[in-house]
C-alpha cells in the first residue's frame, strides 16, 4: 500500500460533513488498510484503485449505497487518499441552481475524486448536468438570454464522481447507469465495531479493556458512527469517576454504568427507539401504520425515521416493513415487555409484563 501522508492534504471541503463528525475528524481513517471492516467492499476497491492508477487514469464513477454512520463519506476520501487526487466534497441539498455544480466542477483537477452525499436529493436540471458530466466530461453551459440564449459544451477534466445516499431506490435509473462500481454497506459486527473503538481509544489516549470494548460495540447500532460517540461519552464517564488518574480508563463497569444513564439497552436501543415501537403498540395496535403517520406521531422527520432508526430497528428484527405500513414484531413485544392485546394487530389496550 502506498505510504501514509498527513491527514486531510489535498481536500477541499466544499460543504460541512455530518454535524456529528465536526469532532470525529481525527478519528476518521485515512488509508483503506485503518479502513475496519466491510472485508468485501475494501478488497474490491483495493483492485479497482490499482488498476486505475497504473493506467494512469481516474477512477470509474462510484456509488456508494447504506444507512448513515457507516462510512460512505470515509471510504469516498480514503479513495482520494489511495488515487493520490484531490477531495472536493458537497451534498444534494447544497446544490442549489446549475452554476452550484458548474462552478465545482469548473475548478476540479484530472482524476479529482468529487463527492456527492445524499446524491438522491439532487435536483432534476443539477442531475441532468451531472449526467453530461459524468459521461462526457463536458458541461452545457447557457449563455445569454430568450432568443439570442446558445448553449456551450465546457470540458471538464476526468475526475471520479462518488455519489452516496441511504435511499438508493429514489436514485432515477440514468444517474444510476452511470456508476461503474455500486458497492452497498452493511452494518458492523461486533468484532468490527470493537476494533474501531479500539482504534478510536488509542487516538483519544485513553485506556479502554477488551470486555469493555466488546460492550460499547455491542451497543452500537451496528455503526462506526455511534461506536465513536458511546466511546467519548464512555470516556467522560471514566474521566470524571477516576479524577486522578492521568488517563480516563474505560473498564466493565464504567460501561455498564453509562449506558444505563444513556438510557441504552442491551439491544443499543436508545430511549427513541424503544419510544417509537411503543407509539406503534399503544397508537397503532402493533400496526401496520404508514410512515408519515408515524412520523407525525413521534414528532419526527419522515427521512430520519426511514433513514436512521427503522434500518436499525429491521435489522434487530423488531419492526418489519410492509406495503401496508411499518409493523412491530413479537420480539418487540418481549423486549419492552409488553403483552399483545387480545386479537394482536387490532387497536386495544396493552398491559406491561414483569
Ligand atoms: P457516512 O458517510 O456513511 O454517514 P462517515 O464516513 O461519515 O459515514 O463515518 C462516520 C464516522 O465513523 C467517521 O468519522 C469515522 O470516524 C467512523 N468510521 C466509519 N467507518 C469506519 C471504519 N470502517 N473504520 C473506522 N472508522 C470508521
Amino acid at each position: 500500500m502506498p505510504q501514509k501522508r498527513p491527514a486531510d492534504e489535498g481536500i477541499l471541503r466544499v460543504s460541512t460533513p455530518h454535524p456529528d463528525d465536526s469532532q470525529d475528524i481525527t478519528l476518521r481513517p485515512q488509508f483503506l488498510a485503518d479502513f475496519i471492516g466491510q472485508e468485501q467492499i475494501k478488497a474490491n476497491l483495493w483492485v479497482f484503485i490499482q488498476a486505475a492508477r497504473n493506467r494512469k487514469e481516474a477512477l470509474d464513477h462510484l456509488f456508494l449505497i447504506g444507512p448513515p454512520g457507516l462510512g460512505k463519506t470515509t471510504l469516498a476520501q480514503i479513495t482520494a487518499h489511495e488515487l493520490g487526487a484531490e477531495f472536493k466534497v458537497t451534498s444534494a441539498p447544497a446544490l442549489d441552481k446549475p452554476k452550484d455544480l458548474a462552478g465545482i466542477l469548473s475548478t476540479i483537477s484530472e482524476r479529482t475524486v468529487f463527492f456527492i452525499d445524499e446524491i438522491h436529493r439532487l435536483k432534476p436540471a443539477i442531475e441532468e448536468m451531472l449526467n453530461i458530466a459524468m459521461e462526457d466530461y463536458e458541461l452545457d453551459w447557457v449563455i445569454g438570454q430568450g432568443v439570442a440564449a446558445r448553449t456551450v459544451r465546457i470540458p471538464v477534466p476526468r475526475f471520479t464522481l462518488v455519489g452516496a445516499t441511504t435511499k438508493a431506490g429514489m436514485v432515477s435509473s440514468p444517474l444510476i447507469g452511470r456508476f461503474g462500481i455500486v458497492q452497498r454497506f452493511g452494518f458492523y459486527d461486533t468484532a468490527s465495531l470493537a476494533a474501531i473503538i479500539r482504534r478510536s481509544a488509542r487516538i483519544l489516549e485513553v485506556e479502554v479493556t477488551d470486555d469493555a470494548a466488546e460492550m460499547m460495540a455491542a451497543c452500537s447500532r451496528g455503526t462506526p458512527r455511534v461506536a465513536n460517540r458511546i466511546l467519548r461519552r464512555m470516556r467522560d464517564f471514566a474521566q470524571i469517576a477516576t479524577k486522578d488518574a492521568p488517563v480516563a480508563h474505560i473498564n466493565a463497569p464504567v460501561v455498564e454504568t453509562g449506558l444505563a444513564r444513556l438510557e441504552i439497552d442491551a439491544l443499543g436501543l436508545e430511549e427513541y427507539d424503544r419510544e417509537i415501537l411503543r407509539t406503534i403498540i399503544r397508537n397503532f395496535g402493533g400496526g401496520p401504520v404508514g410512515a408519515e403517520t408515524l412520523a407525525i406521531s413521534i414528532s419526527e422527520a419522515v427521512d430520519t425515521l426511514e433513514d436512521y432508526y427503522e434500518p436499525f430497528l429491521i435489522q434487530c428484527g423488531l419492526l418489519q416493513r410492509t406495503g401496508r405500513g411499518r409493523m412491530v414484531t413479537e420480539k418487540a413485544y418481549r423486549h419492552l415487555k409488553i403483552a399483545p392485546a387480545a386479537g394482536n394487530g387490532t387497536h386495544g389496550q396493552d398491559r406491561l409484563l414483569f
